[in-house]
């Protein structure tokens, strides 16, 4: 198979950056989107280790404007192919307050950087996804599950992944029709900053995973919430 079109946010660090050394790995071409990519060492470092084939773009997930200009890129650098993945990576978990401590600017940065933003920016890359087999993955996390929901933690997370998730079967359906897949995905808990130290997970392990599940994808799998194993998490 011709390598892949791949686009992946917030990926200077975490699981981006794992997901970009990964896709690079297995000879896939790939655009980098993240909020200041002068200051992405490493990225800049494996775009010069693999040129043409590793694009650094700015983007900023939570802004209309920069979502346009990333679309607007993005079409340059595909120069009529279609966009084959775009893994919506970025996130943010800020405050893990509790009950009584919960601040709404907390929330809104939840809801515009784990929802609102991903769900926006498909919108505006739809046009390039290529049909027929184009993946959409979203990052999400077993915290924005609200079936297995059992205890009051981290709040703001939980409310804007959940809404994510709710984005995620929405573009589902959306998209059904073009033959294009629609997932969330949890990779477990990975060792990044969010994750801290203490977490099993590397973040190659957890990319490489979840790169595989996005490889076995069959057509009934789209509207799915799914784990780094493959197995369906309850929304
Ligand atoms: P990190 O906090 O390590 O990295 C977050 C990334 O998102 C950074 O690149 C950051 O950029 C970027 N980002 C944050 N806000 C924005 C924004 N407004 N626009 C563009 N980029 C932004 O997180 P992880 O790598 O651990 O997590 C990656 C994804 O996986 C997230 O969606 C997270 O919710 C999810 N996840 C992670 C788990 C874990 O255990 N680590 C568990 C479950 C889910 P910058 O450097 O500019 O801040």
């Amino acid at each position: 198979m011709s390598s892949r079109h791949c686009l992946v946010t917030g990926a200077n660090r975490g699981l981006g950056l794992a997901f970009v050394r990964g896709l690079l790995a297995r000879g896939d071409r790939v655009v980098a989107a993240c909020r200041h990519p002068g200051r992405a060492t490493e990225l800049n470092r494996l775009a010069g280790l693999h040129p043409g084939r590793l694009h650094v773009l700015p983007l900023d997930v939570t802004l209309a404007r920069s979502r346009d200009e990333l679309a607007r890129e993005l079409a340059l650098v595909l120069d009529g192919a279609g966009l084959d993945l775009l893994l919506n990576n970025a996130g943010v978990l800020r405050g893990g307050e509790r009950f009584g401590q919960v601040a709404e600017a907390d929330l809104e940065q939840s809801l515009r950087t784990n929802a609102i933003g991903p769900f926006l920016l498909v919108q505006a890359l739809a046009p390039l996804l290529a049909d027929g087999r184009a993946v959409v993955a979203n990052l999400s996390s077993e915290i924005g599950s609200i079936a297995g929901r059992h205890e009051f933690r981290t709040p703001s997370y939980a409310i804007g992944k959940a809404a994510q998730n709710m984005g995620t079967v929405l573009l589902a359906r959306a998209l059904a029709g073009r033959g294009i897949r629609v997932v969330a995905l949890h990779p477990g808990w990975v060792h990044t900053d969010m994750g801290g130290p203490a977490a099993p997970l590397d973040p190659d392990e957890a990319a490489t995973a979840l790169l595989r599940v996005i490889d076995r994808l069959g057509p009934d799998d789209s509207g799915r919430f799914l784990d780094g194993q493959g197995r369906t998490l309850p929304w």
